[in-house]
């Protein structure tokens, strides 16, 4: 990728406050997101153009960084810029309301999709893994992911400890304290429970424990389960991180007769070269190995993962409950090893996400870009104004504002939906909230635009067989079509940044995802924009879920009139 461009040296970060760079807020939100990417404290490698989720990048070369930054500045009001794996390849007259940049990332013709290909193209300098957010400009940190994995252990807790303690008095064990998976342990303490996190790489742990992500750290695995053991005990909330292979520490719990209330993982399985490191070396050590020897780093990977699904079944086995979060473990073993019940444990989608995604809900986030926390509060008070009756958004809004540090643009997520009702003029819980943002902005209640956009993860914007389209009802796993729908509706709908991704969370071939970005400055054509856009995006979740057969995305179609043709069929 070369050596740290100077202008990312003089960045370091999203720049901030109200005057612009560029023609207009929305080419200056892409560039404030770009940098905002690639803050060090928002980025995991930042001097390597690297956001988070093993390799996922955000600009394929520091040439091509300088040349984005240099095309935003010039990009006119009624211009569109292309991205082509973090490359800009063109630029073209639209209009006004069509979006500003439009991003492809990954992607790959069927027979060629897989990560051999991919890395061949990548040694040439042709393509850049784009993981969801990183390519597309949308990570926020991990503040972004946190609400997500709190929902998820929430419902997790609702269903196997119905007795509304959380996860009080329940130990979780996972690995992977990386820009994402570091998010495990604060959302586990924040639903009241015990977590202990396997990590190789030590630096990350001291990381999660400078931004309150996490409390301890130890090498230690008697020391880790002796703590975790009395915390649960008492009820207290606790995390700890060790430093270890997640692999050997699963073996480890086992060969000592300790079994966890839940077993999970986070390591960056999807990717076996570059994101998960095999047992038996320290992270230098590897690092040298997959260098020099990539081939034998591959299979020593693929051992370890073996290994450590291996763990998680033999935890589940013995009463844990087990589920796999988005990493594509279990697909890694069964196509690469002979795990032939790798699947036996559900993946976190069908286990506790899906009712919420035929609901078109999905995880929603947005960012200040006046750079000023205040606005975020605003927001913060704007969303439960408008909510009131949302006892469970009113929480997580109060937990965050206690407990989750802002990296880089202040920012904040929510959970949000379709749930329009049936009154023609009413709108989604999206653009309720959107519309009332961008009025704030209007009125100068906030000091800037505000962007918002979302994780790839959303109702109807992936297709990921081992992940969100696990186990679909209709059998429509595979079917990659409704991404593709979901990136054309959001240009269709003017969304300001559009972009479209193969292989996020789960590895190239594996999946094909969409996100936007839609940026409220207070104006009228704001305010088009994020009505169409919040309508039109969550719409894609409750018609994809309801042409797949489920009830509650029938339901919701029904009670908020979204038009599913041929349901009936
Ligand atoms: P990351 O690359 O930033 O971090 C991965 C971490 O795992 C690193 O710190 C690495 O040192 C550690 N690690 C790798 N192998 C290990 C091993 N064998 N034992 C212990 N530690 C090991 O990645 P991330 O952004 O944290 O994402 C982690 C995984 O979760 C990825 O596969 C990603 O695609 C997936 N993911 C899931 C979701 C979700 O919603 N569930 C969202 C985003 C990403």
């Amino acid at each position: 990728v070369g050596e740290p461009s100077d202008q990312w040296q003089e960045y370091r970060g999203a720049p901030t406050g109200t005057d612009i760079e560029c023609e207009g807020w929305r080419q200056e939100a892409a560039l404030r997101m770009l940098n905002n990417n690639l803050d060090p404290e928002v980025a995991e490698k930042p001097e390597e153009l690297v956001v988070y989720g093993g390799t996922g990048r955000a600009a394929r070369s520091w040439d091509a960084y300088d040349a984005i930054l240099a095309e935003l500045r010039e990009l006119d009001d009624d211009e569109t810029l292309l991205v082509q794996s973090g490359k800009p390849v063109g630029r073209f007259q639209t209009h006004e309301k069509a979006p500003r940049v439009l991003i492809a990332n990954s992607n790959l013709v069927g027979k060629w999709d897989d990560w051999d290909h991919f890395h061949e193209l990548e040694a040439k300098g042709l393509i850049m893994y784009g993981q969801m957010t990183a390519g597309s400009w949308a990570y926020i940190g991990t503040q972004g992911i946190i609400q997500g994995t709190y929902e998820t252990l929430a419902e997790l807790s609702e269903q196997h400890y119905p007795d509304d303690r959380g996860l009080e008095g329940k130990i979780v064990v996972t690995g992977g304290l990386g820009g994402m998976g570091g998010a495990q342990p604060l959302a586990v303490t924040m639903n009241h429970g015990v977590c202990i996190a396997a990590e190789v790489d030590e630096a990350r742990i001291d990381r999660r424990i400078e931004t309150g992500y996490c409390q301890e750290k130890t090498d230690d695995l008697d020391e880790a389960i002796e703590k975790a053991k009395e915390a649960a005990e008492s009820g207290e909330a606790y995390s700890v991180g060790v430093h270890v292979n997640a692999a050997d520490m699963l073996e480890g719990m086992l060969e000592r007769g300790f079994v966890p209330d839940v077993v999970t993982d986070q390591t960056s399985a999807h990717d076996e070269l570059e994101g998960y490191y095999p047992s038996g070396y320290t992270v230098a050590e590897a690092d040298e190995l997959r260098d020099e020897d990539p081939e034998r780093y591959v299979e020593e990977s693929l051992d370890t993962m073996e290994r450590h699904v291996r763990g998680i079944l033999d935890m589940q086995e013995e009463g844990a409950v087990a589920f796999e979060y988005g990493n594509n473990i279990r697909g890694q073993v069964q196509d690469h090893r002979d795990v032939a019940d790798a699947f036996d444990y559900p993946g976190f989608v069908p286990a506790y996400i899906r009712p919420l995604f035929c609901r078109g809900k999905g995880p929603f986030r947005w960012a200040a870009l006046s750079g000023d926390p205040e606005d975020i509060r605003r927001t913060d008070e704007a969303v439960k104004e408008l909510f009131p009756e949302k006892d469970h958004l009113h929480r997580w809004i109060d937990l965050a504002q206690e407990r989750v540090e802002f990296q880089g643009l202040p920012s904040r997520v929510c959970w949000l939906g379709y749930q329009a009702g049936d009154d023609e003029d009413s709108l989604t819980e999206r653009a309720r909230f959107a519309l009332r943002i961008n009025d704030l902005v209007a009125e100068g209640e906030i000091s800037a635009p505000v962007v918002v956009t979302r994780d790839h993860l959303d109702a109807g914007s992936v297709a990921s067989p081992n992940r969100e389209t696990e186990a679909m009802k209709d059998g429509s796993d595979a079917v990659a079509d409704w991404p593709i729908l979901n990136a054309l509706l959001n240009c269709a709908a003017g969304a300001d940044i559009v972009s479209v991704h193969d292989g996020g969370g789960v590895g190239i071939g594996n999946a094909l995802h969409a996100n936007n970005h839609v940026v409220l400055d207070g104006s009228d054509l704001a305010e088009e924009k994020a009505r169409r856009v919040f309508t039109t995006d969550p719409g894609m979740g409750v018609v994809r879920h309801a042409d797949a057969g489920y009830d509650e995305a029938i339901a919701e179609a029904d009670e908020s009139n979204v038009a599913v043709p041929m349901r009936d069929r």
